[in-house]
């Protein structure tokens, strides 16, 4: 299996960058439904934010300082609801891997978990709320079903995106009862919750850089 080492974590957050910017117009487009019309923007903004931060981290550094280096920029950088939840969801992350040179299947897990905990800490929603834990949820639930198998990183990674996948599109028939969304009752249903759909492009993102 691969190695999660700092060279994927980068690559990780690069891809991120490039897919949020690729899908900044149909993520504003989700919330344009159910919000206010800038998730992809809020995403986009954030995430090109820390590009020039990577180019500047010194060659010894580790999977949880890229990881916190995610955390501060995006909720210095992103107002709105999307940039204290995914700042606090890379916090955790970063605190989960501690100073580790590398991820293997067990830390990814408690990785993916701690950025899922962190979110629900903050933003107190539960599943089925119509939110972004609705594509983590399902996400940590897979990964840790998967590793629990004993299957290697690559394995476990996309089963998280894969469920992360089918978790935002199961948003589409719920009514929200956290956030923007809230506030339209029915007429959320229908539509897809924006930041579930981010939160599956970004553990897409994840795998897909692994074999780069
Ligand atoms: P804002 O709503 O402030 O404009 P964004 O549009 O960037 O912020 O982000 C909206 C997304 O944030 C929603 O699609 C939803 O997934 C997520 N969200 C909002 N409130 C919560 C919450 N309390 N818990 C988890 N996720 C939330
Ligand atoms: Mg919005
Ligand atoms: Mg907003």
């Amino acid at each position: 299996a691969p190695t999660l080492d700092t060279a994927w974590t980068v690559r990780w957050i690069r891809r991120s960058a490039e897919v949020l910017a690729a899908n900044r117009a149909a993520l504003n487009t989700l919330d344009r439904e159910i919000g206010d019309g800038d998730h992809g923007e809020n995403m986009d903004r954030g995430f090109q934010a820390i590009l020039p931060k990577l180019d500047a981290l010194p060659d010894e550094t580790t999977p949880g300082a890229v990881l916190k280096l995610v955390a501060t920029t995006l909720i210095s950088t992103v107002g709105g609801a999307a940039g204290p939840l995914y700042g606090t969801a890379f916090l955790k992350a970063s605190g989960a891997v501690g100073d580790a040179e590398w991820v293997d299947a067990a830390a990814l897990v408690s990785l993916l978990a701690a950025a899922r905990d962190g979110i629900v800490l903050r933003g107190k929603a539960d599943e089925g709320d119509k939110t972004m834990i609705d594509a983590w949820t399902p996400a940590v639930n897979a990964a840790l079903s998967a590793q629990a198998a004993g299957t290697g990183v690559d394995v476990v990674l996309l089963a998280a995106a894969d469920a992360a996948a089918r978790g935002a599109q199961a948003t589409e028939p719920l009514v929200a009862r956290k956030g923007r969304a809230s506030y339209l009752g029915e007429r959320a249903i229908g539509h897809r919750d924006p930041g579930s759909q981010s939160t599956s492009l970004l553990l897409r993102a994840a795998f897909d850089v692994l074999a780069t």
